[in-house]
């Protein structure tokens, strides 16, 4: 099957999964890069993201605009196109509005990890305010111009806040953004629970550190994860043999003309 194949199999997955985590409801989406055409990605038509299957997904091109399709697409593709766009290391893109989260989008205290599983989310978590340069809206990101200013929030980070609203997340593969989207209000919730009965103590930077340089995509920890969630979202049957969830490390990488067909 080819890399393309296996990313939409995966983006399917992963829609399913969010659901089923109650990461996502009737709305919020996820998305991943052209693999081939690094300004494109694909995801879902509006539909909630449990009823999604592969004659859903859409191209866009890098202005979050479908590209040869007429199907109504999401209209938050911005935070997906401006995220790509702002971030050449970034492989897939979540936006949700898991409530746990939306605390902190409304008070001082930053979100950080809190809990090992919430390292991922990589230290403070900035919070994007719409109305600081667009003034009153509703609140969604409707343009490129506003999904360039959530993307410059974001920086280098993984995830921001989104004021009143939700977050948007990034990582490097569908996984790896699936697991951080999981375990952000995870990490909320632990938050907010030590934070009424004292001051919480957060992961080090060094902890940080270590929890990332142990992350292998590889790994049969990681297929463990998928296997996991994919089955209790009930698509299980759709994830196939294990396989890489991330790109290849460059040393292993060999030219695109030289790779063998995988199966
Ligand atoms: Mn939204």
């Amino acid at each position: 099957m080819s890399q393309l194949n296996d990313l939409l199999r995966d983006l399917v997955v992963a829609n399913r999964i969010l659901s089923n985590e109650d990461i996502v409801d009737a709305y919020g989406h996820i998305s991943v890069r052209h693999p081939d055409n690094p300004k494109h990605f694909f995801m879902s038509r509006s539909l909630a993201p449990e009823l999604v299957n592969r004659h859903d997904l859409i191209e866009f091109d890098q202005q979050g605009e479908p590209v040869k399709d007429k199907r109504q697409p999401y209209l938050e593709r911005f935070i997906h196109a401006a995220i790509f766009e702002a971030r050449p290391d970034v492989t897939a893109v979540v936006h949700a509005h898991a409530e746990d989260t939306l605390p902190f989008g409304l008070i001082k205290t930053p979100l950080q990890p809190m809990i090992h599983s919430g390292s991922f989310i990589g230290g403070k978590v900035p919070v994007w305010d719409i109305r600081k340069k667009f003034g009153d809206t509703n609140l969604l990101v409707t343009n490129m111009a506003q999904g360039r200013d959530l993307a410059k929030c974001m920086g280098k980070g993984n995830v921001a806040l989104m004021r009143g609203h939700g977050f948007a997340s990034a990582a490097r593969s569908i996984i790896e953004v699936v697991r951080l989207s999981v375990y952000l209000p995870r990490n909320a919730r632990i938050q907010m629970a030590a934070m009424q009965v004292g001051k919480p103590i957060p992961l080090s930077k060094g902890e940080i550190a270590a929890r990332a340089a142990g992350y292998r995509p590889h790994a049969p920890e990681t297929w463990r994860a998928w296997e996991y969630w994919a089955n209790r979202a009930g698509c299980g049957d759709m994830i196939g043999e294990p396989h890489a969830h991330a790109p290849e490390d460059e040393s292993k990488r060999v030219p695109k003309h030289d790779r063998k067909p995988k199966r």
